[in-house]
């Protein structure tokens, strides 16, 4: 039985005030039923490891890269996250792919850096509404994991995926239960086809989840949790979504 999981995607939001505020409201009003976690800007790790550390709370980054060290400004490998007890990194977030020109095959490889210390990617597909309205959403979404699949393979059960239409995300327009469930179910049979363990690995929903359409969503048989953003800024809204799950 997997474990629901709730995990927040802050994006470039916050300052250390405001986290302060927020850590201590999800710390303090989170219960225990579920996998929680806050991905924060990198610079906010150590507030966020200091606020949460003994608590239900896990947190991560939202981007690793592909390399170990070296020459690579501005990179961040998952070495140094490991250094701040990081869990979960979040890798392929559609902005990346879209304004960081992130390919199916650096995606792969910021998964495998990310395995490779024991950090968890959480995997993120998605469409954009032209594929979908094109009919492309299946063939999209299996690209894009089949790509994690073939460099990641001995080890795909470590890996969350989170199903992200990009049509969706931060737009207030939410995938309908059906929809999701649809294309969760064809992620779910592309694992089974890869893995020994496909019932390990939990599919997330991510796309202007909020605390309306939380449980419906959360009530499909392959939505295994959410991948929250604006709704994730404010403890009163995360809490209610992870109320939904638990
Ligand atoms: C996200 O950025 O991963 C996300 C799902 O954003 P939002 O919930 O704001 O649509």
């Amino acid at each position: 039985m997997r474990r629901t999981l709730i995990a927040g995607n802050w994006k470039m939001n916050g300052s250390l005030a405001a986290n302060a505020t927020l850590l201590e409201g999800i710390r303090a009003g989170a219960p225990v039923t579920c996998d929680l976690a806050v991905c924060v800007p990198a610079p906010y790790l150590a507030q966020a490891q200091s606020a949460l550390s003994g608590s239900a709370v896990r947190w991560g980054a939202q981007d690793v890269s592909e390399h170990e060290s070296g020459a690579y400004t501005g990179e961040v490998s998952a070495r140094m996250l490991r250094e701040f007890g990081v869990r979960y990194a979040i890798v392929g977030h559609s902005e990346r792919r879209q304004y960081h020109g992130e390919t199916d095959a650096l995606v792969s490889r910021k998964a495998r850096a990310a395995l490779a210390q024991g950090i968890t990617p959480i995997v993120c597909v998605g469409e954009t509404l032209a594929e979908r309205e094109a009919g492309q959403t299946e063939w999209v979404v299996k690209r894009q994991l089949a790509a994690v699949i073939h460099d990641n393979g001995h080890c795909i059960s470590e890996i969350v995926v989170a199903y992200e239409p990009v049509w969706a995300i931060g737009t207030g327009k939410t995938a309908t239960p059906e929809q999701a469930q649809q294309v969760h179910a064809v992620l779910r049979a592309q694992l089974k086809a890869a893995t020994p363990h496909p019932e390990r690995v939990k599919i997330l929903y991510g796309g202007s989840m909020n605390a309306a359409n939380a449980a419906q969503l959360l009530a499909q048989p392959d939505i295994d949790g959410g991948l929250i953003g604006g709704a994730s800024l404010k403890a009163p809204d995360f809490l209610t979504i992870i109320a939904a799950a638990a």
